[in-house]
């Protein structure tokens, strides 16, 4: 069981009899620690009271799009009950946190021949005695909303499109354009690299009626928009008549007001211990009729975003589709990202490496020297991947 924390169960539920009520829910992970088991080293998850308070022996978390597209539908608890009937049960929104814990414990003992539950604008819960019989469960579970989806979700997707593909090779070329620039207007405290996305689904939302509307209504999931930010930036560039020079021009304006939204955001909703504001420039830029860049500190991290934001666009068409899609509220959104634990976790991650973020340019490549030096950069990239996946 290498790589995960090991707890007593008794102990965890006597933290139960320590808890003050959910203005004091934070405080709770402080106490995991002291109910470890064979004093493994490893840290217990803020997800624990989660999974450690469904009195069975297996549980299964997972955000599927399917599922988050349940969930995040304006209708979600009436459109629980249709699919699943008493099978799968439903609970409000809430941060995944202690209080939810006890949430759950709750509809155990009330639910006794439940076999999971959906949790608002968030994911999916199953459970079993066996790992066997929950696994099993949780895709039982996703295939039906799946099938379910395919028959009751007939309307064009985000509202049909309205706006032309451009051929594969003008959507590069226009990437090609915009990633240089915008990466030079974000870079200013962090070093950043782009991912390049023109995949079908990126195509059909960035082509559609609805992409300001439903980009303007952020992400759901918690577990996707810590990746992404709650909003994305959509470009003016119009592939009907395309532009690129007017929109290059247009960009330090839309990034400065992408900002200074991001910053009034921060004012509206910080607290009185909230951590200092982060980085306020979007993560992910569309393109309409072009495609996604996502921006990160390095290209894993820029891809993974782009990755967590094709998600968003498959839970928006389902939920756009068969209701009408409710991203989170302002104010539990910026709870999330500025959530103290997740700052405590971001303190934690090691310092980035000396060319994190950075191109290099190699010059004289076919010969010697060049080509050797080009090669060590690679390999270098290449033992660091090797490394992670061990
Ligand atoms: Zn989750």
């Amino acid at each position: 069981m290498d790589g995960f924390s090991t707890l007593y169960m008794e102990k965890l539920e006597a933290l139960k009899g320590l808890y003050r009520g959910l203005e004091h829910e934070d405080e709770m992970v402080g106490y995991l620690p002291h109910c470890t088991f064979n004093l493994n080293p490893r840290a217990a998850s803020i997800d624990t009271p989660l999974h450690a308070y469904v009195p069975k022996k297996h549980v299964d978390h997972m955000h599927p799009d399917a599922i988050i597209a349940i969930a995040a539908s304006k209708n979600s608890r009436e459109l629980t009950q249709q699919i699943f009937g008493t099978d799968i049960g439903w609970l409000p929104w809430k941060r995944p946190g202690f209080e939810l814990g006890l949430w759950l414990s709750k509809f155990c003992a009330e639910n006794p021949n439940a076999r999971g539950l959906i949790l608002e604008s968030h994911g999916l819960f199953t459970w079993g005695d066996t790992a066997k019989e929950a696994y099993e469960t949780t895709i039982e579970i996703i295939n039906k909303a799946i099938a379910w989806f395919e028959t009751t979700n007939t309307t064009p997707a985000f509202g049909g499109a309205v706006k032309p593909v451009l051929p594969a090779e003008q959507r590069r070329a226009v990437a090609q354009k915009l990633m240089p620039v915008i990466r030079g207007m974000i870079s200013a405290d962090e070093r950043k690299l782009g991912h390049f996305d023109d995949s079908q689904p990126v195509l059909d939302f960035v082509t559609s009626k609805n992409l300001a509307p439903l980009a303007a209504l952020g992400t759901s999931c918690p577990d996707h928009f810590l990746r992404t930010k709650i909003c994305p930036l959509v470009i003016d560039f119009d592939p009907a008549n395309p532009d690129i020079d007017k929109t290059l021009a247009g960009l330090e304006a839309a990034i400065a007001e992408y900002r200074a939204g991001y910053a009034a955001y921060y004012e509206r909703c910080k607290r009185d211990n909230s951590p200092a504001m982060r980085d306020p420039n979007a993560v992910v830029y569309l393109i309409p009729g072009v495609g996604m860049i996502t921006f990160a500190k390095d290209k894993a991290t820029a891809r993974i975003s782009g990755e967590f934001y094709v998600n968003a666009i498959n839970v928006m068409r389902g939920a756009s589709g068969v209701s009408t899609y409710v991203g989170l509220p302002e104010q539990e959104a910026f709870d999330i990202e500025y959530w103290l634990l997740e700052e405590a976790k971001l303190q934690r991650m090691p310092k980035p490496k000396m060319l994190a973020g950075k191109i290099a340019l190699v010059t004289g490549g076919a010969g010697g020297i060049g080509k050797a030096t080009a090669n060590r950069l690679m390999q270098g990239r290449r033992l660091r991947r090797a490394r992670r996946y061990r």
